[in-house]
Order: structure tokens, then C-alpha cells, then sequence
């Protein structure tokens, strides 16, 4: 009788609150020394639309959820503003470990996360995947264009298996000390309603009626950035 039902478990679709307790002691990377807990993300595991920060602050370290300090108090106004709340949206971060006195997110430690993050992805099966700041930026998009370049402009990629529509914002804690920067945030942010309403071209899929059409190259998708 325990070996059908391990058998039947074995075989369930994995959950974001599965993967969750999966990860929990993580240490593909040397922050797990240096962690209170793991960061793994926070909100509705069917989230349209998902933000992906840079990596866990103190408080954040602390209490196990992203986005709790000052920047998150502003993620949550410019939220509101659009008539949403942390509920009805995903918040994660490249990195789930607080780095030592905050600093930048190391290439290894990148390296090691982003498998958990593209699981996210996989699980959440966001429309839009706003990216908070530089790191989560680059990671994303897979470009090492700056988020002054590209901020506001969205881009259709393929992520976690799952066609998404990438929407670069500027990072909240940098624009709580740079006026102009939080007209901008404000400004792109607005837009996230009407991109989340937008229907993202799925490509269908081929059915082979005539052989030589299966042969044909799939439309390349232009990188804007
Ligand atoms: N900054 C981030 O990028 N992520 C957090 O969780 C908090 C601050």
C-alpha cells in the first residue's frame, strides 16, 4: 500500500510549494554558509505577471521573503498604483541567498541559482516577467545591455520552457534615491497592465500535411535589446 502511494507521488506533476521545500536547503553555492534561509520567492504560484529582483537583502535574509525592506515598500505602492498587490503577482530574485553585506551577485553564485529560477519560470508560467534592475536584466535577457538602455522595453523570449514577454524596469532601491529614476519606474510601470493584457504569439503547432513544410527555418524573433 506505501509503495502504490509513493509510486503515485513520484509520478505528480511538481508544485511550486513542492519545489519550495526542495530547495530549502540548498548549497550549490558558498551563500548557504552565510545564510539565515533561503529566499525562494513569494506570492501567487499562478502569477501573470512575475518580478525577478537581484538577491535577498538583511530583512529579507531574516524573514525569508523578497522585497520586505524600503524597496519592497515602494514595489508595493507602484503595485497599488496599478491596482495589484503582492497576492496577484510572483516576486523572486536572481540569487535566493543574502551576500555578504549585500554586494553584487558573483558570476558563480549567478551560475548556481538561475537553474532554480528557470524552474520558477516553468512553474508559474508568468505572461509578463518584469526584471528589477541590472542582474536580473542581463540574466534574462541574456544580453549585457544596461538597464538605462533598455528599461521600458519589453521583448517576447522563450523562458523555462514558456514564451513570456521580458519588461525591464529600473531597480526600486535605486530609484528611491534618484528622483528622476522613480518618474521613470512610475512611467514604465504603468504600461504593465496593457502588456499583461496582451496575447503573446504562441507559435502553433506544425502539422505535417506536405513533408517539405516541416523543413522549413521558424520565424526569427528580432532582439530589440
Ligand atoms: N533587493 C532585491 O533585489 N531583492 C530583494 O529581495 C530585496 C531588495
Amino acid at each position: 500500500m506505501e509503495a502504490a502511494a509513493a509510486a503515485v507521488t513520484d509520478h505528480a506533476p511538481l508544485t511550486l510549494a513542492a519545489y519550495r521545500d526542495e530547495v530549502a536547503g540548498c548549497t550549490k553555492c558558498a551563500l548557504a554558509k552565510g545564510r539565515t534561509q533561503v529566499v525562494f520567492g513569494a506570492g501567487s504560484p499562478t502569477a501573470d505577471l512575475m518580478f525577478v529582483g537581484e538577491a535577498p537583502g538583511f530583512h529579507e535574509d531574516k524573514q525569508g521573503v523578497p522585497f520586505v525592506g524600503a524597496a519592497g515598500q515602494l514595489l508595493n505602492k507602484l503595485l497599488a498604483g496599478i491596482g495589484l498587490t503582492r497576492d496577484d503577482v510572483f516576486v523572486a530574485n536572481v540569487l535566493m541567498c543574502r551576500p555578504p553585506g549585500n554586494r553584487d551577485p558573483q558570476p558563480e553564485e549567478i551560475e548556481a541559482c538561475e537553474p532554480h529560477l528557470w524552474k520558477k519560470i516553468e512553474l508559474i508560467e508568468p505572461k509578463v516577467i518584469a526584471t528589477l534592475g541590472n542582474f536580473a536584466t542581463k540574466l534574462l535577457s541574456g544580453k549585457p545591455l544596461g538597464i538605462t538602455r533598455v528599461h521600458g522595453v519589453e521583448q517576447e523570449v522563450v523562458l523555462g520552457g514558456n514564451s513570456v514577454l521580458l519588461y525591464p524596469l529600473f531597480h526600486p532601491a535605486a530609484a528611491l534615491y534618484t528622483p528622476r529614476m522613480l518618474e521613470v519606474l512610475e512611467s514604465d510601470f504603468r504600461r504593465l497592465p496593457e502588456l499583461m493584457g496582451r496575447t503573446i504569439a504562441t507559435p502553433a503547432p506544425v502539422i505535417e500535411l506536405v513533408p517539405s513544410a516541416a523543413a522549413e527555418p521558424p520565424a526569427v524573433q528580432l532582439g530589440l535589446f
